[in-house]
């Protein structure tokens, strides 16, 4: 059978500005896309108002075009994805996976806040609206990370019976990125390596719902030069006022591309570069990932 052609997405949530964490997994991203001769794709994760801060959708797609990070074809906003959640939640639910849960953080406490029962063991409460959850079995997934090797978990002893819909009506993050992983066709999903303990729940899900799995390429942790997490370093906002040619070098030498002395300015040519010197194998033994500016 032919292979699919490469697709890889870019799927921030806009809850605040593009820090350089984010920044050196969507350029990963955008270099295995184009390297392999395949496509990029945005997806906006607007799912969760509660968490959103506005303008931060509108910022982060001007800061990916000023980085020359152009996708091919229109961004899928998550918020309007409401019939495609739905559609998926209703397969599960008639195969007799799904459950309506009243239990609260509290309830859980005793079970380290793993829901393992299979089924809700507060009674029904018709003054409150339940979160709607998936039965978990006891089964362990195991998947092979391009670049952080075997991974396993046991589901029900990591994760439990998964919220697939909050009590408050929000969809949850691991169902609408299953389901637009597959509406996007995405072959490779490259990001954070804070989001590899999703990855077996999203492949349970995927079996589930029949959908193809893509392969997963998790990139090591972002640290300041101090090794300092970036949340506690001064490089939650790194396009302030820099110029983006001093970016995208910082971000490219933090994924170990060689970076030429280039005029600066110049990103198409340092983006071309890249795209010939970008090199996973670089990566396959590093722990964290430095950014440095200079
Ligand atoms: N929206 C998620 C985030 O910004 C990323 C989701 C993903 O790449 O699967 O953390």
């Amino acid at each position: 059978m032919p292979r699919s052609p490469y697709r890889g997405r870019f799927a921030p949530s806009p809850t605040g500005d593009l820090h350089a964490g984010s920044l050196v997994a969507a350029l990963a991203g955008w270099l295995r896309a184009r390297q392999a001769g395949g496509q990029w794709l945005l997806r906006m994760e607007d799912i969760d108002p509660l968490r959103e801060v506005d303008g931060s959708a509108q910022s982060i797609l001007a800061d990916l075009q000023r980085l020359g990070l152009i996708a091919d074809g229109a961004v899928m906003y998550q918020s309007t994805r409401h019939a495609a959640y739905q559609a998926a939640l209703d397969v599960l639910h008639d195969k007799g996976l799904i459950f309506p849960c009243w239990c609260s953080r509290a309830d859980l406490a005793t079970a380290d806040g793993i829901h393992r029962d299979g089924h809700c063991v507060r009674p029904a409460d018709s003054e409150r609206a339940p979160a709607l959850r998936l039965q978990v079995p006891d089964t362990t997934i195991a998947f092979d990370d391009m670049l952080q090797g075997p991974q396993r978990q046991n589901l029900r002893d990591t994760v439990g019976d998964i919220v697939l819909r909050r009590a408050d009506g929000c969809w949850a993050y691991q169902l609408a990125c299953v389901v637009d992983d597959a509406a996007q066709g995405v072959t490779e999903v490259v990001r954070g390596v804070d989001l590899m303990t999703s990855t077996p729940r999203q492949i349970h899900l995927q079996h589930l719902l029949d959908l193809p799995t893509p392969r997963y390429l998790h990139i090591p942790l972002v640290t300041d030069r101090d090794g300092r997490k970036l949340s506690k370093s001064n490089l939650d906002r790194p396009l302030d006022g820099r110029p983006v040619a001093v970016l995208l070098r910082a971000a490219l030498v933090c994924l170990g591309v060689p970076v030429e002395n280039r005029p600066e300015g110049n990103i198409q040519g340092l983006l071309e570069s890249a795209v010939r010197h970008f090199d996973i194998a670089r990566l396959e033994q590093v722990g964290r990932l430095s950014f440095a500016l200079p």
